[in-house]
């Protein structure tokens, strides 16, 4: 061998290095390692094994060999060790091993040469040169392909972290995308990140518009009184004392309704204590503040719708039931029937109540049946009749109503809920209507009244739960504002829609559809 070739295979070497060092993608580092050393050493094909954690070889990249051939020369490197004992280490058995792998595969592999890559005494892999002619490999040959196994060796270390640290990131991202909460990663200046799926779940707001804003632009959290928290509580510009990073608002969603969060931050530090970024955890607290309120509300509405009749009932029973007095047969019946109808109202309260927290826990079961809506509405207003001597009623369906399919039960209390409100909602008196027609697929029924009407802004909310219009006169009416909670839940539950046309001091019609049905 002539010096100036050696020089040659050397700087060549030293080139290859450089290019290795900078591959960070395994089977393209793989290639390159193989082709060039099967060319430095004038071989004719070349293979790279890579041990797995179970300490076994395996081929990963081969050059020159046909792909059925290579799982046939395993002999190369079966049982092999997993760490190098002394310098200058080799493959036992080389020979023996090469004319079992060419027999094996049927190819004429004449001369082999092997070098291990170490890291530290460990071999990660072997790279094989092989000739099927021309000279025996020599000991430089031997040198050569040993230097170029040491920076192999490291190539393909980085390039293994390097595939590690991105299988850990994907992982890791995968987790932030599917967490059920939401999480944003920040900058040290609040730039938003990473902006996970359930984020723009609860806010409405894309990944691609959340990114690369700041956080309080995006979230943009202001209390109850309206002032902006992000302004003036933001936990990352002035820490607490307690060291605690909590920050709790409302924030707009993009369809303009709003949702209360809470965001708990935990920043992340670099060796020298440098902010890196900061990851946020965002918890839509809204449900829970509803199911706050709702406890709340449930408690003084149960305390005081439930007091006056029961205190009505009690009073009346008390004083009935005196031994000293002798009440007369009309004093006594009127009494009974005060009674009665207070229980009644108890009742009708209990089962809207009951019926609230089943439709809420998702269990209103409907159980449906053809129903003659025409004597369900005139059996209702019968009821009613008896309770009033300033309103007067008509019942008016049209000739050919057809049958509906519904639940009978949920349908009676939907007529009852509107009836009863008309009556309760025109102090002064005036005609109560009940009545509908058939339309095409389906049946519209309305109940009208001439009392003190709904306003505007009011016409949608009176259908949420607990909702009530603020006025004298609902203050001094009993009622849990859940009667039209339910008849919204049962008329949608059925299919149909419910709406309510009304002018302040005028009147209102509440109306409803169902479906016909087959
Ligand atoms: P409640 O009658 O128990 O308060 P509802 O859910 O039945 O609860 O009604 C909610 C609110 O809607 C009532 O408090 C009242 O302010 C208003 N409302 C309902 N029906 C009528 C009506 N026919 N006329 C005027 N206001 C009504």
């Amino acid at each position: 061998m002539f010096p100036d070739y050696r020089l040659r295979q050397r700087e060549y070497l030293l080139q290859i290095s450089r290019a290795m060092t900078a591959r960070l993608d395994l089977p393209s580092l793989l290639k390159l390692i193989l082709e060039n050393a099967v060319e430095i050493l004038s071989g004719q094909a070349g293979l790279i094994v890579l041990r797995r954690d179970d300490s076994t070889f395996y081929p990963r990249a081969s050059f020159g060999l046909p792909a059925g051939a290579i799982h046939l020369v395993d002999a190369l490197w079966r049982d092999l060790p997993t760490t190098t004992d002394q310098p200058g280490w080799q493959v036992p058995e080389l020979r023996m091993r090469l004319s079992l792998a060419s027999a094996a595969a049927g190819v004429a592999l004449r001369q082999v040469v092997a070098l291990p890559m170490v890291i530290e005494d460990e071999i990660i892999g072997l790279i094989y040169i092989f000739r099927s002619r021309g000279a025996e490999f020599t000991t430089n040959d031997r040198q050569v392909l040993g230097d170029f196994a040491d920076q192999a060796a490291i190539a393909v270390q980085n390039a293994r972290l390097y595939q590690q640290v991105n299988d850990e990131r994907t992982r890791l991202d995968a987790i932030i995308q599917n967490s059920g909460d939401g999480v944003m990663i920040l900058d040290p200046d609040r730039t938003i990140r990473t902006w996970n799926r359930a984020l723009v779940g609860m806010t409405g707001k894309p990944a691609e518009e959340a990114i690369g804003r700041h956080c309080y632009e995006v979230l943009d959290l202001h209390n109850r009184q309206g002032v902006s928290v992000c302004q003036t509580a933001c936990p990352l510009v002035k820490p607490p004392d307690d060291g605690r990073l909590y920050a709790e608002g409302d924030t707009q969603r993009a369809d303009g309704i709003s949702v209360n969060v809470a965001d708990n931050y935990s920043p992340q530090y670099d060796e020298d204590g440098r902010l890196l970024s900061v990851i946020a955890s965002v918890r839509d607290m809204s449900r829970l503040r509803e199911a706050e309120e709702l406890k709340n509300t449930l408690l003084s509405v149960i305390s005081h719708e439930l007091k006056t009749p029961v205190s009505i009932i009690k009073g009346y029973a008390g004083t009935l039931v005196r031994q000293d007095a002798h009440w007369d047969q009309e004093t006594v019946r009127e009494g009974l029937s005060i009674i009665e109808e207070e229980a009644d109202k108890l009742n009708e309260l209990i089962n809207n109540l009951l019926d609230a927290s089943r439709l809420q826990a998702g269990g209103l079961q409907l159980q449906f049946a053809y129903l003659d809506l025409p004597s369900m509405a005139e059996k209702s207003v019968e009821k009613f009749r008896t309770q009033t001597d300033k309103h007067t009623f008509s019942v008016d369906f049209a000739a050919n109503f057809p049958p509906v399919r519904g639940d009978y039960e949920r349908i009676r209390e939907v007529l009852s809920n509107l009836i009863g409100n008309a009556l309760k909602y025109s102090p002064k008196g005036g005609l109560i209507r009940v009545g509908g027609v058939a339309k095409e697929e389906e049946v519209h029924i309305f109940v009208s009244d001439e009392g003190i009407g709904i306003p505007a802004t009011e016409q949608e909310r009176i259908f949420d739960r607990f909702a009530r219009v603020d006025s004298s006169l609902t203050r001094q009416t009993p009622g849990a504002g859940l009667g039209l909670f339910l008849v919204k839940a049962v008329i949608e539950g059925h299919g149909g829609r419910v709406w309510v046309e009304s002018r302040p001091g005028q009147g209102s019609t509440f109306n409803f559809t169902l479906p016909i049905g087959t």
